[in-house]
């Protein structure tokens, strides 16, 4: 009832969830968001999707976090039974904001005089915008004294991200989603876009309904290969080898852009030599799809007058997940589709600012605009901008950070947004990593599994409480703009940052938003032309932006690669397994992911009324067949065993899913799926093999 009430005001923003970065409009009476529609904006064009229309009321839940908590004397943290929202008192007791910010100025000066700064590291979060990522790395940099900053990135795209810095020297899409528009053949990899990006899914549905042709590889079959003119379910870690067959088939027909590799590319030879045994007849052994079908694909990507490529995690969270990007990259690159309307390359960024977060900084190895901090020039640069000395060794990683506090040295963390607890892979180790840490901060809106481990807990602002800029997928600067009031005591997470830094002696004075992204400009050339008043007027902005007369550049890479010699450089790959495969003790591939209705760990979506009345409970999906072999039918509760944990949750029949293989989404924190998972990383993007390893099904 309350959604039909007549609002007192409207307020115009972005969706909180995906990368598509779609516009919408808060309808809002008194502090109460009444309902939400589609704005339109470049992205969505009034579209939303079940996510973004009806996923908004967890702000109002009754389990907001509005007062600062301090962990109980004497309570200890136990990472197997994780604290449940309703016993919070029993280990953490109210605190003042002047105490809570006072005890964290404490605690991690101790840390750093006795351990050095090295011993502090911080996750900030892609639910961020792009102002409070860019103050929290600069507060770990320049505060803490270490680069030991991550994100979210090193479990989605970071592999994607290192084979496009090293490829094309730039880790960002090359063409918007929206391309696909003037696409003749749009091929899908390792994604599914009707469940994780839903309206970028109906510019593919509405191109394919124009007549562009769609190529769709998965191992599990989506509801977009309904619509595709090809679709190839290949085998699930044989990726490179599938790639590599294209490649063969397009050197060997000649099908390349002759001019395009001698004017524009590096390394052809080399890749030639790679592939000149992949022959579709040597490939189809090991990914399952037909010499035939891989001769076809391989065709009609190289002759159209336009492909493009878009993929998803399936590509990239694998061990050898910088490699399938490597060989993506090829495939655009010998052909010449690149650089053009309709062709490129497209890593569908997961959550609504992960392109933001990691433009603004919050890596490791980079300050913000991917600029390395063993670079004697950036560092001396950024240097000059922060007024202090900074580090020039590159940070730890999300799961080096696990390994280094069980190693005992990294020994406090501040954790902002990010719920490692649930999202990192082989939990139990995970847990136990953060339970050990001598002092942990946690700012969520909620009591995360994270939080539920923290010494410190800060109330923090959710997405309609505040207002900043959220890059999406296309590189789209957008402003999302405040429309209620944080509860209680909660605050808004610039202001938190800012106190926690001045709490650890630095001279920060921001007054505003403003004068934030003001100092974001300064430190990267990619957003110069982008100003706040730009913002306001026309609420999205895509960069690279040069100068305020400035369009900016929706399609990149026209003329030359942000590359030293402007040329792009082509990496062999060579087809590996993945890093744990089937045995007769555990049989079973585990995929992990999303679903259309949940987001992440489910810390907001599982809040949000309508989302959790559509997907309440834990579900695995098994082929048909496996159940029947199983004696297990739909419905019925089943246990998941990996060599690092088990778990109990209720089995759904799928015909997608491939007979042998079971998926799971990762955010149900009563069936923590990320218990199974390894932590088996790729050697060049450190992201984890969330989309593989062995498991056994058991009739519980
Ligand atoms: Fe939000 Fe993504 Fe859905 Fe758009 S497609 S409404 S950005 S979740």
């Amino acid at each position: 009832a309350a959604a039909h009430q007549p609002a007192d005001k409207t307020v115009d923003s972005v969706c909180p969830y995906c990368g598509v970065g779609c516009q919408l409009t808060y309808h809002v009476k008194g502090n109460t968001i009444l309902r939400v529609e589609g704005r339109k904006g470049p992205a969505n064009e009034g579209r939303l999707c079940v996510k973004g229309r009806y996923g908004f009321d967890y702000v109002h839940h009754e389990q907001r976090l509005t007062q600062p908590l301090v962990r109980r004397e004497g309570v200890t943290k136990n990472p197997v039974d994780l604290l449940d929202p309703e016993q919070v008192n029993s280990a953490f007791r109210p605190a003042t904001w002047d105490e809570a910010l006072a005890l964290i100025a404490g605690r991690f000066k101790q840390i750093k005089s006795t351990h050095g700064g090295h011993a502090l590291a911080g996750f900030g979060s892609a639910k961020c915008s792009n102002e409070e990522a860019y103050l929290f790395q600069k507060l770990v940099r320049t505060g803490f004294g270490t680069n030991n900053v991550d994100h979210c990135t090193r479990l989605c795209h970071a592999s994607s991200v290192a084979a496009l810095l090293e490829g094309i020297g730039s880790g960002a899409v090359s063409n918007p989603v929206m391309d696909v528009n003037q696409a003749e053949v749009i091929f899908v990899i390792g994604a599914n876009p009707t469940v994780n990006h839903p309206v970028g899914a109906t510019w593919i549905k509405n191109a394919v309904k124009n007549g562009a042709k769609l190529i769709v590889a998965d191992p599990r079959r989506s509801d977009l290969a309904r619509h595709a003119t090809h679709f190839l379910q290949f085998k699930a870690d044989s990726d490179v080898a599938l790639l590599n067959a294209l490649l063969h088939v397009i050197i060997e027909e000649k099908l390349i852009d002759r001019e395009f590799i001698e004017q524009r590319t590096e390394g052809f030879d080399d890749l030639k030599a790679n592939v000149s045994a992949c022959t579709p007849e040597a490939m189809s052994s090991i990914c399952g799809i037909s010499p035939a079908e891989l001769r076809a694909v391989a065709r009609l990507y190289a002759t159209s007058s336009a492909s493009i490529i878009l993929w998803g995690m399936g590509i990239s969270q694998h061990t050898h997940g910088t490699d399938n990007a490597r060989c993506l990259i090829s495939l655009a690159l010998i052909t010449g589709q690149i650089g053009r309307p309709g062709t490129g390359l497209h890593p569908l960024r997961g959550q609504n600012n992960v392109q933001g977060a990691s433009d603004a900084g919050l890596i490791p190895m980079m300050y913000p605009d991917y600029q390395q901090v063993c670079n004697p020039e950036a560092q001396q640069r950024f240097e000059a901008l922060w007024n202090t000395p900074l580090s020039n060794t590159p940070g730890l990683t999300v799961v080096e950070t696990m390994q280094a506090i069980l190693a005992g040295t990294v020994k406090g963390m501040y954790i902002l947004g990010e719920n490692p607890a649930m999202s990192d892979p082989d939990l139990n180790h995970a847990r136990k990593a953060l339970a050990a840490l001598d002092f942990l901060v946690v700012q969520d809106i909620f009591l995360t599994e994270t939080a539920s481990l923290a010494d410190v807990v800060l109330p923090a602002s959710a997405f309609p409480e505040k207002t900043g800029t959220f890059t999406n997928t296309d590189r789209l600067v957008q402003l999302g703009q405040q429309a209620i009031h944080p509860p209680g005591q909660a605050r808004q997470d610039l202001w938190i940052i800012q106190s926690i830094a001045q709490g650890l002696g630095l001279d920060w004075q921001y007054n505003s938003l403003e004068e934030v992204f003001d100092e974001m400009r300064r430190a990267m050339h990619s957003i110069e032309g982008i100003t706040w008043q730009r913002l306001q007027g026309e609420h999205a902005l895509v960069y690279p932006c040069a100068h305020e007369g400035d369009i900016g550049q929706a399609v990149v890479f026209t003329e030359h690669f942000p590359t030293p010699n402007g040329k792009a450089r082509l990496v062999p790959a060579r087809y590996r397994k993945a890093a744990e495969t089937p045995d007769s003790e555990f049989p079973f591939v585990l995929i992990t992911g999303r679903q259309l209705e949940h987001w992440h760990t489910g810390s907001m979506t599982r809040r949000a009324s309508v989302l959790d009345a559509i997907e309440p409970e834990p579900t695995a999906l098994l082929h048909p067949e496996d159940l029947k072999a199983l004696n297990i039918e739909a419905g019925n509760t089943i246990r998941l065993q990996s060599r690092r944990g088990e778990i109990q949750l209720f089995a759904r029949a799928d015909t997608g899913t491939p007979p042998g293989h079971v998926f799971v989404p990762f955010c149900y924190a009563e069936a923590a799926i990320n218990k199974l998972t390894h932590a088996a990383l790729d050697p060049d993007g450190k992201i984890p093999e969330f989309k593989y390893c062995a498991i056994a099904v058991h009739k519980k």
